[in-house]
């Protein structure tokens, strides 16, 4: 099978952008009409490269490969041990045994998440372009790391948009953890849940974000919002905080928070962990005339699709603007977003107006992203999601 492209539109793929929408093939000069790969042709019939043809989706090819190899499991092997490559760089085992080991189109594996929790393996099976290797995919990543065992969540939304049904979640390779699993991140333990957390079961995005959080915590009375499995927490702790207050709506990633703050030989008081909605958290502080030497904010996407962009802006605005009223004068802000839609641009926008509506001038320190085991080819800005500034709050 094989899909035609129309004049001009070879450009992205020659500059390595994974996505071809389907507005961009000519059908007359095509004869792909099911899931599967197809050879990628120019205008003129020159082959461009390989890719995963999907009907049921706005992206209808997923770009492969650019040579003439088949797709078969010798070519999942390789392009996981180019992953496993780039990992072994950035990872020392001894300290870091957890990460994210394949990041879909970012290592050149669309569709495909797998990540690392010590000896197991979390898949995400995204798209079609995955999905459809799936046993092969298994059966390479057996190949190429021997886990213990391989666990399914493929319980995301975005599987819908790529026509498929269903959300697979289960053991498909060995044998998994039936409970918490513990793991390394930068020398600190971590208690997660790869059955019943949040994506796989734990945030591997902010990994270096939260390391460069310790620096500012010396002594310092910490708050983190939306704190999850208390990532931020531990590291606060490392970094000398006196006192760190985790607030998010879920008792359960809470309870596995101070699962590892213990496991590390800190202190945990209960009423540091506050089963709340964030929003109200910050109203009471702000009541209560609180205030702290650190403020986390790490919120969930608020903008979900494009069109929620311009509500979800004033709400980051807003919440940006009372977590910093909280920081007293010389204290540090440390603020995320992982909404795709919220560019870098939009981003530090939104920070400025909540810097001017707080009233309090900010000094930017860090301008941060997602680690490097989230690696980002450069024409393929839809990829990239996070964004984090640590600023001081003057
Ligand atoms: N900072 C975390 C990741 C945060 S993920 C880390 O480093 O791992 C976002 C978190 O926000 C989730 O744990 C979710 O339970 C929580 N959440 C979502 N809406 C909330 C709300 N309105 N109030 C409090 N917590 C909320």
């Amino acid at each position: 099978m094989h899909v035609t492209l129309k004049e001009g539109r070879e450009r992205t793929v020659l500059a390595e952008h994974p996505w071809i929408f389907s507005g961009g093939i000519d059908r007359r000069k095509s004869d792909a009409d099911a899931v599967g790969v197809v050879d990628v042709r120019d205008h003129e019939g020159r082959f461009l490269g390989r890719g995963f043809h999907n009907p049921k989706s706005q992206i209808s090819v997923r770009m492969l490969t650019r040579d003439q190899e088949p797709v078969d499991k010798a070519f999942f092997i390789r392009k996981i041990k180019e992953a496993v490559a780039l990992r072994a760089t950035l990872f020392d085992h001894r300290v870091t045994d957890s990460y994210r080991l394949v990041f879909a189109e970012g290592d050149g594996l669309p569709g495909l998440v797998v990540d690392r929790y010590g000896t197991v393996l979390v898949v995400q099976f995204q798209a079609a372009s995955a999905n459809f290797f799936r046993e092969t995919i298994l059966d390479a990543l057996m190949e190429v790391l021997s886990p213990t065992g391989i666990f399914e969540r493929s319980d995301v939304g975005n599987r819908k948009a790529d026509g498929l049904t269903g959300e697979p979640v289960g053991v498909r390779r060995g044998t998994v953890p039936d409970g918490p699993v513990e793991i390394l991140e930068e020398g600190l333990r971590a208690v997660v849940n790869i059955h019943t957390g949040q994506k796989t079961g734990y945030f591997f995005d902010q990994r270096d974000n939260r390391v460069a959080l310790r620096r500012y915590c010396k002594n310092a009375q910490v708050l983190n919002l939306f704190s999850y499995t208390g990532g931020f927490t531990v590291n606060a702790l490392a970094g000398g905080a006196a006192r760190v207050i985790s607030v998010d709506r879920s008792a359960a990633a809470l309870e596995l928070g101070q699962a590892s703050v213990l496991k590390n030989g800190f202190v945990s008081r209960n009423e540091d962990w506050m089963v709340m909605d964030a929003f109200d958290a910050i109203e009471n502080f702000t009541v209560a005339s609180e205030r702290f030497n650190v403020v986390v904010l790490d919120p969930p996407a608020f903008a979900k699709s494009g069109e929620g962009l311009e509500r979800a802006l004033k709400a980051y605005t807003k919440m940006n603007a009372a977590a910093i009223e909280l920081v007293v004068p010389g204290g540090y802000f440390l603020t995320s977003s992982c909404s795709h839609h919220v560019t870098p641009e939009l981003f530090s926008n939104m920070l400025h107006l909540a810097a001017l509506r707080a009233g309090r001038p900010l000094q930017i320190l860090e301008v941060r992203g997602a680690g490097p085991d989230h690696p980002q080819p450069i024409h393929f800005r839809e990829g990239s999601y996070l964004k984090c500034v640590i600023a001081r709050v003057l």
